[in-house]
């Protein structure tokens, strides 16, 4: 049988971000794969009891999601508390679903700090990015679940529709 893919809920148009809005991706492959019954999708944070709206957070003193899983960084709210453990317990639920449910790809929304893959945000609550991986992606990703960027879906199409 062919592996799953476990996707971000505001991809698939779920109202569920920080700022309750969706962030909904329209791609034939998507459309494709859900009607072949191919998509598991969750909302990490949500799973992990966050309320919708909450609070903006990102990886504070580290530059990844990696740093959160050693201890070496903490989650934070742009209104100062500390989230850390509710963003680990997202990952866990995230790696959870996807080893029950056979996914072996992820396709997240990037630039979040559970979801995001390539980019996230310092830690700053400036603005600025750099290159870096959310607390999910990252949990995934050292159990071999190979995770890819919303932009990054034609890639993903490649790999495992691909020969
Ligand atoms: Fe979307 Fe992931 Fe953030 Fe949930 S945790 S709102 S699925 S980016």
């Amino acid at each position: 049988a062919r592996g799953k893919i476990l996707v971000s809920a505001c991809l698939m148009g779920h109202a569920v971000r920080y700022d309750g809005k969706a962030k909904p991706l329209r791609h034939a492959s998507l459309d494709r794969w859900q009607a072949e019954g191919r998509l598991v999708t969750i909302c990490p944070e949500m799973s992990a009891g966050m309320p919708v709206p909450r609070p903006p957070a990102e990886i504070a003193g580290g530059r990844s999601g990696g740093d959160v899983l050693s201890g070496e960084a903490r989650v934070v709210e742009a209104t100062g508390g500390d989230i850390t453990e509710g963003f680990r317990q997202a990952a866990e639920n995230a790696l959870k679903l996807a080893l029950e449910t056979g996914c072996t790809h992820a396709l997240l929304i990037d630039g979040s700090p559970s979801c995001g893959s390539r980019m996230i945000y310092d830690g700053g609550f400036s603005g600025r990015k750099h290159e870096g991986e959310g607390v999910a992606a990252a949990l995934l990703r050292r159990n071999g679940i190979r995770v890819f960027a919303d932009h990054e879906i034609e890639a993903l199409a490649a790999e495992i529709d691909g020969s």
